[in-house]
């Protein structure tokens, strides 16, 4: 079924305008078809009422229940130098089906706090639009930047993406846990302080067999694996 974002309310309707109404026109959606429609952060089935010139209005069927998939990930991944390539990192990373991201500031990075703080929106934009693509029950939330100084472990599973000194392969973790992390470094690679750091937390250095990935490409294979091969 197809699933548009709803950009406002007009008494019982739900009104798609702008470039959603758009992506309506482009599907060749018709009065009386059946939609799924997220507004103000809740998933509805509705029912298309009207199509005037630049919106349309849909009416509720019902609200969809939606619950979360298990186990929770949460990937971290340092801001490449080459900051365009966060696109690719935010898109793959929810279509794998990571909870929540979070750029991080690094040595080999791209270090402009604020710059990284400005993307943060469209970032945002392009999370939703995978939202509709892959249908994942809720957007992949996107965090602030932090510094990787700033890392600690807050999950049953911490885990730092290593293709240097990571000595667990994927069999190896804990696949039993509920909550993972994955730190995953730019394309020049962590530091080697950096790689020290985060062990001494407890970040555990996993390695992806068999080849090395790209840093916009590794966040989202460990979680996918994470995804398919963890969880109660
Ligand atoms: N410059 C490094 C080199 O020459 O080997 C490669 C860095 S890699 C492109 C970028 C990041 O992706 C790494 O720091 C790591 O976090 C992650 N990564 C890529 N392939 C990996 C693998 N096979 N196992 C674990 N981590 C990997």
């Amino acid at each position: 079924m197809e699933r548009l974002i709803c950009t406002g309310k007009k008494g019982d309707f739900f009104t798609i305008s702008g470039s959603e109404f758009k992506h309506l026109k482009a599907l060749r959606i018709n009065k009386g078809e059946e939609i799924e429609v997220f507004c103000e952060d809740r998933l509805f089935l509705v029912r298309l009422y009207e199509i005037k010139k630049d919106h349309a209005l849909c009416t509720i069927v019902r609200e969809i229940k939606v619950s979360l998939p298990k186990p929770e990930v949460f990937l971290y991944q340092c801001v490449p130098t080459e900051l365009g390539l966060m696109d690719e990192v935010v898109d793959r990373s929810s279509q794998a089906g990571a909870l929540k991201l979070t750029p991080v500031l690094c040595r080999r990075g791209f270090q402009v706090k604020g710059k990284v703080e400005e993307k943060i929106e469209r970032w945002k934009r392009i999370s939703l639009a995978s939202f509709k693509q892959c249908k994942r029950p809720k957007p992949m939330e996107i965090s602030p930047p932090i510094r990787l100084e700033d890392l600690k472990p807050t999950v049953e599973v911490p885990l730092l993406l290593e293709n240097f000194t990571g000595n667990l392969t994927i069999r190896e973790i804990n696949l039993k846990a509920s909550s993972y992390s994955v730190v995953v470094g730019p394309e020049g690679g962590f530091t080697k302080e950096e790689v020290e750091l985060l062990k001494s937390r407890g970040f555990l250095p996993l390695l992806l067999k068999p080849y090395i990935f790209r840093s916009e490409m590794a966040g989202a294979i460990a979680v996918a694996l994470i995804m398919n091969l963890a969880g109660i």
